[in-house]
């Protein structure tokens, strides 16, 4: 990469020096000279408006769009055991497929798993690529991208997503790198532009101060991974029927370098958020650590889990495993009760998507208002006791 000054062309307006988000250029006898720190990103080229700049570097490779259709969902699983978040996925990937008039397939990889297939039809896949050897069945990073990138080259999707876990933050951009194509990681929403036939990736960008929408125009597949418990799951319809395709890997996709000795399964100590029905969240507006335990009384009482704003983790009064959140976890009850919580994007995101969202805050202006179903307005130590009063009267 590099950048061309056409001398005969610059005026020596400053106009580039002053566009530059990187403060990379400089004047120097009227001319612009630029600085070790540009970062090509062309903001001076497009503001010249005499065409004295030039980005010069190796040419965008052509577009490889053509012959890709139809959306894929890596399907998870752990143990045999498939994830509730390839279910979330197949029921996104539907209505993204639906829209664009084409299929749905799910990709299951592992040992022994041809029921779990059917299950996959259940919930909306019109096929699924199915591969199965004793080597697939856990998880390892070089069988499976090479499998995955194998698939991808032959069937060609349009389309892929899978989830932002443990298993999709190491498998997805191992298989873009491969494929050369872009992935947007960790999204929030997905959408199509039906015209271009575009996945339109949304996510947090900025430290989650504005929401990105990100696309693949040159290459494909389009590649996402997508945040658990954000995107509902499919439901089952046992009626649905669809095409298993057994596909048999090569001995050569195969190999790994590692060996899988064993596994312990970590201790769970703390409540287990992302499956809780309903949360009791608190966060700055609750004081101090020793509040907690009023929330921990209604979670009692209401049989759900605590949550807590980063305000509070980063206060040091609740355990980081409870944060929800932007850094923290996302989660989907049926109920949110945020305590004392503003209601800041970062915190939004981890838990917007919940079914009712009960929010207690005493400022009436407070943002959380606006994504609540139910507010009130007033202090949190008067209306929790309340609250935990009238449960503990309807429960007992
Ligand atoms: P505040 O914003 O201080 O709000 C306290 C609220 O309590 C106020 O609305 C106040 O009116 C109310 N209140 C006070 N006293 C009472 C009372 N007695 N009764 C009722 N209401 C009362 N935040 C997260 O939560 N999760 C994340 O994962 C996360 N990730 C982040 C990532 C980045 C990169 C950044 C930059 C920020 C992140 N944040 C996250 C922080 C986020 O921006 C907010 O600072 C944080 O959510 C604020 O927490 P809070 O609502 O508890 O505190």
């Amino acid at each position: 990469m590099g950048i061309k000054i056409i001398k005969e062309k610059c005026t020596g307006c400053g106009l580039c020096v002053r566009v530059c988000p990187y403060s990379a250029i400089e004047l120097i006898d009227r001319l612009p000279v630029i600085k070790e720190n540009c970062t090509y990103c062309g903001e001076c080229v497009r503001a010249c408006k005499f065409g004295a700049i030039l980005l010069q570097g190796p040419e965008r490779p052509k577009t490889k769009v053509e012959g890709y259709s139809g959306v894929w969902v890596f399907c998870e699983q752990k143990g045999g055991v498939l994830q509730s978040i390839a279910y979330e996925l197949l029921g996104e990937g539907k209505k993204l497929a639906d829209k664009l008039n084409t299929g749905l397939s799910g990709v299951l990889l592992g040992d022994n798993l041809q029921d779990k297939a059917n299950e996959l039809i259940w919930r909306g896949a019109d096929k699924v690529y199915l591969v199965s050897s004793p080597r697939l069945k856990e998880y390892r990073p070089d069988p499976y991208t090479e499998v995955l990138t194998d698939l991808i080259r032959k069937y060609k999707p349009a389309i892929m997503l899978a989830g932002a876990t443990s298993i999709g933050r190491s498998l997805i951009p191992r298989v873009a790198v491969k494929l050369q194509t872009g992935l947007t990681a960790d999204c929030t929403g997905l959408d199509v532009d039906k015209e271009k036939e575009l996945l339109l990736q949304t996510r947090p960008a900025f430290g989650g101060n504005i929401m990105a929408v990100i696309i693949t125009p040159h290459n494909r597949p389009q590649m996402a991974t997508v945040r658990h418990k954000v995107m509902k799951e499919a439901v089952v319809n046992k009626g649905l029927s669809g095409e298993i395709i057994e596909v048999n890997p090569g001995e050569s996709f195969l190999k790994s370098k590692t060996e899988l000795l064993g596994q312990i399964k970590e201790v769970e100590k703390t409540v287990n958020l992302t499956e809780a029905d309903i949360i009791v969240s608190g966060g700055r507006g609750l004081r101090g650590p020793e509040n907690f335990c009023l929330l921990e009384e209604l979670a009692l009482n209401l049989g759900g889990a605590v949550g807590a704003s980063r305000a509070a983790v980063d206060s040091g009064w609740i355990n980081y495993s409870h944060q929800v959140g932007q850094t923290g976890k996302t989660v989907c009850p049926k109920i949110y009760i945020a305590c004392g919580i503003s209601g800041a994007i970062q915190h939004l995101i981890g838990m917007q998507s919940s079914d009712i969202i009960i929010a207690v805050n005493k400022d009436p202006h407070a943002p959380i208002f606006k994504v609540a179903t139910y507010g009130i307005v007033g202090d949190l130590f008067e209306v929790v006791p309340l609250l935990i009063k009238r449960f503990k009267e309807v429960f007992n």
